[in-house]
């Protein structure tokens, strides 16, 4: 099946040719990159801004595997079973847990240095969910800045990976079998290859990470707004999970009428012992799960919202006074710095947190080989549904998942371009001009979307907040519609494009939550206060209809 969609953008100027084209440079993308490269394909690495410019380089606490002494894949596949509600793919997890700590020995091998004790073995923390001690931290809590650092030092000083930094990936491109063929994209500046041209390749790989831009707080970096699930409905492929958004409970409050991205004050912060107080100094997660302030995130940033609607706040605090100032400089340097920037002094004064959007445990859904629905489109990391996460991520398996399933796409690649089953591809010009152009909202509608989403479908939901976000989504597509039909369309660029992601990705997954009528996971709705085992204990399809509205089917039970 060819794109039946596409972003309104000039026909391509320029050609280049590959064999496998990675969109994204974040540890999922650089990892399918290095090792493609290795199995002697022609591998070329697309990103939007810096090579370092995606959530992998902000995350902070750690990445989870069984290396501890005592803990098993076993222990890992059951404490992310419990976190995911009853909707994880088994099999997925177990590959996820089983693989993952040979893929963190192999970072390792890559140059990812992790913090160790004095005998020399690996450091390791617990994090909220976790039964055992098993998240390997780097630079006390620079987890993600250390393997940003060692894959782009390694694919940088590879020649045999192309780099395309400042390029928007705008498409998909496919042959006349359906079979993905390349991309469409938008690159930035000038040289030989400027403005919108085209990406032949035998395989594409999304890896464009999350979509928490499409909310007003955030803890995702600026480049976070979806492009690879809005990509992948426009070219027809299956999408899944998109209700499931997990929001840190404890961001850094900055204030009433903070926007965009904001400071995390890491989980391992409470992994270490600190504590969530109201105003008056009551610790509130007692009594509300047996692991307090430890319990699962959506618990957790539940439990806070609760405490601010009860007591009319606009925040609550994380105390970390015990710590002293030797162990906060020590242990999270990163986040003593980003606090006392905005003049909070954890050593001294508790920490102002709120809940903000931060993982999205859905997205385009793939095999555990990293395969979506169309042919030779393959997608990994945050972009990615592989099925481990189900109904809410647990904190740490992310950048496993990255690591994990892009090792499994490079060898899926390696095997069937030994097996000669990865031939060049021909784009089927006719069906590319054949796709429907999408108006392109005007570039201000961005933060009437995270308006409404923060408002509608945030971390609590109810038919009529989503009724809300809904009519008002559908608001900002029609007005694009209407200044197409007066001519005076918004302009082709980096902005709008990405705006009409914005839109195309928050529409699906108000439709998805909407329809989603019970609470699971991190989807809690206040009028479907129960988990419904009997209806809901399944996925919800998201596609998009020829008309381009994205509609949600859910699975056979
Ligand atoms: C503040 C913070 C803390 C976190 N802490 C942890 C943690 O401790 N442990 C953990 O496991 N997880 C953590 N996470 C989650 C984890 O960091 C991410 O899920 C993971 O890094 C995603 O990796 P990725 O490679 O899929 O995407 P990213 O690292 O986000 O990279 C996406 C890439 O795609 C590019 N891109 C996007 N759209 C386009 C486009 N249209 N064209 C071209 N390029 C595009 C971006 O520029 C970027 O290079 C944290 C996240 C945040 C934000």
């Amino acid at each position: 099946m060819s794109a039946t969609h596409r972003l309104t953008a000039p026909a391509p100027g320029w050609t280049a040719t590959t064999d496998v084209v990675v969109v994204g440079s974040g540890v999922a993308g650089l990892t399918v990159a290095l090792n493609a490269r290795k199995a002697g394909l022609r591998t070329m690495v697309v990103t939007k801004a810096m090579l370092d410019d995606g959530s992998t380089r902000w995350a902070q606490g750690g990445i989870a595997a069984a290396l501890g002494e005592g803990d098993t894949p076993a222990q890992h596949l059951d404490d992310t079973l419990v976190a995911g509600a009853g909707i994880c793919d088994e099999e997925a997890v177990r590959t996820l847990v089983t693989e993952g700590p040979d893929a963190v020995r192999r970072l390792i091998a890559v140059g990812a240095a992790f913090d160790r004790g004095t005998d020399g073995e690996i450091l390791l923390t617990r994090e909220g969910g976790h039964h055992r001690r098993r998240i390997a931290h780097a630079g006390g809590d620079a987890t993600g800045a250390e393997i940003s650092r060692a894959l782009v030092e390694a694919v940088r000083s590879d020649p045999g990976v192309e780099l395309i930094e400042h390029a928007l990936v705008l498409d998909l491109l496919t042959d006349a079998d359906g079979h993905a063929a390349g991309l469409t994209l938008h690159v930035m500046g000038e040289g030989q290859r400027d403005g919108v041209g085209a990406v032949r390749a035998r395989a594409v790989v999304l890896a464009t990470g999350g979509m928490g831009q499409v909310f007003s707080a955030t803890t995702n970096p600026a480049v976070s707004t979806g492009d690879g699930v809005a990509l992948a409905l426009r070219a027809g492929a299956a999408v899944t999970d998109l209700e499931f958004v997990q929001f840190h409970p404890t961001v850094l409050w900055l204030g009433p009428e903070a926007e965009g991205q904001q400071p995390l004050v890491s989980e391992a912060v409470r992994g270490e012992g600190a504590h969530l107080v109201d105003a008056h100094g009551t610790r509130f997660m007692l009594g509300q799960h047996e692991l307090a302030e430890l319990a699962p995130r959506d618990i957790v940033a539940k439990a806070i919202t609760r405490r601010m609607q009860e007591q009319g706040a606009e925040h609550m605090y994380l105390d970390g006074r015990h710590f002293g100032a030797e162990m906060w400089e020590q242990r999270f340097p990163t986040i003593l710095a980003s606090c006392r920037a905005h003049g909070i002094d954890p050593v001294t004064e508790p920490i102002p947190v709120t809940p903000a959007a931060h993982y999205a445990s859905g997205g385009i859904r793939t095999d555990r080989h990293g395969r979506t629905s169309v042919p030779g489109l393959y997608a990994c990391g945050e972009v990615a549904c592989t099925g481990v996460h189900g109904a809410n991520r647990l904190a740490s398996n992310s950048l496993l998942e990255g690591l994990v399933f892009a090792e499994r796409i490079a060898a899926d690649l390696a095997d069937r371009h030994h097996r000669d089953e990865l031939p060049e591809r021909a784009v089927d010009v006719a069906a590319a001009r054949a796709a429907r152009p999408v108006p392109l909202p005007a570039p201000e509608s961005r933060a009437e979307i995270q308006r409404l989403m923060s408002r509608g479908a945030g971390v609590l939901r109810s038919a009529a907040s989503m009724a809300g976000a809904a009519a008002g989504l559908a608001l900002l597509a029609e007005q694009a519609h209407a200044h197409v039909a007066e001519e005076k369309p918004a302009d082709p660029r980096v902005e709008t494009w990405e705006v009409a992601n914005l839109l195309l990705v928050s529409t699906a997954l108000v439709a998805a939550a909407a329809q989603r009528e019970e609470t699971r996971g991190c989807h809690w709705r206040e009028d479907f206060p129960e988990r419904d085992d009997a209806h809901w204990r399944r996925h919800l399809i998201t596609t998009l209809t020829a008309s381009g509205d994205p509609v949600s089917t859910p699975e056979e039970q």
